[in-house]
């Protein structure tokens, strides 16, 4: 039971996991489109002003060298500085795990999550005995079936209203206001009952990952336990962060995933790392996750969901009811589950990735990041993306904004963030924006490529078809800083 509400969980979380990329790999540019309006939702993060302020300067040593930026981590951290080009190590990190003692006492959300099947099966064999019943019947007492429910028309409608009215009282009852963003949600489980599954998750989690966690001494998981200190160290002053443990785990993989549990635990696969061009990125990366599991977005959306699978259930029992034949039936419950997926489910998931990443560039930027390089990771995914050829499923098909939208909402709360920086007596950053360097770059590299072509240069060799309007400059080797170096089986959101 804790096997099955576990892996129900993994499903549920916001990142995404190696089962989950081909339905996480769903972005692509849609210049088009505006994200969320979750900017303008209240943001109650300030400045801890009474915290150390890490002091840094002259560190030359960023995650990725190259880049010229100044850091932003403690002292300790400038003191050795990290690399995260390490050679892979593969090594049994030593731990034994055993989830058998929590089954005593499974959190409400484990039980409903292994119930959820249970209840649609429900549904579905009580829809279908009515069909059969009725099938059953004969024609005289089908005419007497319909002048009964005539008769009582008002006594049935009353009825539902009655059910209607409960319905709204009790979630009413379990309206919840959201920490930092102040945002009104429906919260059916409560965070206790989700730290204790996250829990049992991360523990399956440790278990899968035994032989692909790093050492805590192999440089990469330094680099990640510095910047998630760092970040719940300058973020103390928030409840929800300093009252969790921050557990950092390091997972060898090419996936390009990162995603934090509810209580805490911290998981980055090595992709990521060599992902990001430097470790302002990898703060604001981190700073999204931390932001989702403060926020309770597991709980939020395991909510969300609750309620729909509970109304879907009438609907469920009315197609089963209503098709005439079983194979129709099927289709119909397919076809609810997906509009359902696509007019509540995604929309939500994707209302909450934008909370997430107003609320972790908050986190990054009282941490004396570089804000500015949030929009330059995307703008780096976004170009990774396009020179993989690979189809993308458009935004509305996605869990995830746009690569594209995040840019978008990142540039928009720059400024804000910008200020929240300056008030915690940060480092002063440097004056060329990193988002200029990028754009100067990709632009170069353009030039160069039409310079080429012009000049009839040979055609490059080796490499794969470039993607339309996309120069084959950028497909040059170390031509972009860290996107080229991705495995194109990588797929991305955070
Ligand atoms: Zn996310």
């Amino acid at each position: 039971m804790a096997f099955l509400c576990v892996n129900a969980l993994k499903r549920s979380r916001f990142c995404f996991l190696p089962i989950d990329v081909s339905r996480c790999f769903q972005v692509r540019m849609q210049t088009g489109h505006r994200v969320n309006q979750v900017s303008t939702v209240r943001c109650q993060v300030s400045c801890h002003r009474t915290a150390k302020v890490a002091v840094i300067r002259d560190f030359r040593h960023t995650v990725r060298s190259g880049t010229g930026r100044p850091p932003l981590l403690p002292r300790s951290f400038v003191e050795t500085p990290p690399s995260l080009h390490s050679p892979p190590v593969l090594k049994h990190h030593g731990h034994h795990f055993h989830t058998s003692a929590h089954l005593k006492g499974l959190p409400a959300a484990a039980v409903w999550m292994v119930l959820k099947p249970l209840q649609k099966l429900a549904a579905a064999i009580l829809g279908r005995s009515i069909r059969k019943w009725w099938v059953a019947l004969p024609a005289n007492r089908r005419q007497l079936f319909r002048e009964w429910v005539w008769q009582r028309r008002w006594h049935l409608a009353a009825l539902a209203g009655v059910a209607m009215v409960i319905l709204s009282l009790l979630l009413l009852t379990h309206l919840d206001e959201s920490p930092l963003t102040g945002r009104t949600r429906l919260l059916v489980f409560s965070r206790e009952s989700y730290l204790e599954l996250a829990a049992l998750t991360a523990e399956a989690y440790m278990e899968e990952f035994a032989e692909l966690l790093l050492p805590v001494t192999d440089v990469r998981h330094q680099v990640v336990e510095r910047v998630v200190q760092h970040l719940a160290q300058r973020n103390k002053d928030i409840p929800e962060v300093s009252d969790v443990s921050w557990t950092v785990h390091v997972v060898q993989g090419p996936t390009v995933n990162a995603f934090v549990l509810s209580n805490g635990e911290v998981f980055v696969y090595t992709g990521m790392l060599e992902t990001v061009t430097d470790v302002h990125q990898l703060t604001i990366i981190l700073g999204h996750e931390m932001a989702h599991a403060l926020l309770g977005h597991s709980a939020e959306q395991a909510s969300l969901s609750h309620i729909l699978d509970l109304l879907s259930l009438i609907l469920l029992s009315a197609i089963w009811a209503l098709c005439p034949r079983d194979s129709l039936a099927v289709l119909g419950h397919w076809v609810q589950q997906k509009l359902s997926q696509l007019m509540f489910s995604r929309p939500y998931s994707r209302k909450l990735e934008a909370e997430a990443d107003q609320v972790g560039l908050q986190l990054a930027a009282k941490a004396c990041a570089d804000v500015r390089a949030g929009p330059v990771f995307w703008q780096q995914m976004e170009i990774r993306d396009q020179l993989s050829g690979e189809p993308s499923l458009p935004e509305w098909l996605s869990t995830h904004p746009s690569h594209r939208n995040r840019i978008t909402h990142l540039d928009r709360l720059i400024p804000q963030a910008l200020e929240l920086r300056e008030s915690c007596v940060c480092p002063a950053l440097p004056a060329t924006d990193p988002r200029a360097v990028f754009s100067e770059t990709v632009r170069v590299l353009l030039e160069k490529n039409k310079r080429e072509e012009a000049h009839a240069a040979a055609p490059i060799h080796g490499l794969p078809p470039v993607p339309a309007g996309l120069p084959a400059a950028l497909l040059a080797p170390n031509s972009l800083p860290a996107s080229s170096h991705v495995h194109q089986e990588n797929k991305t959101s955070v």
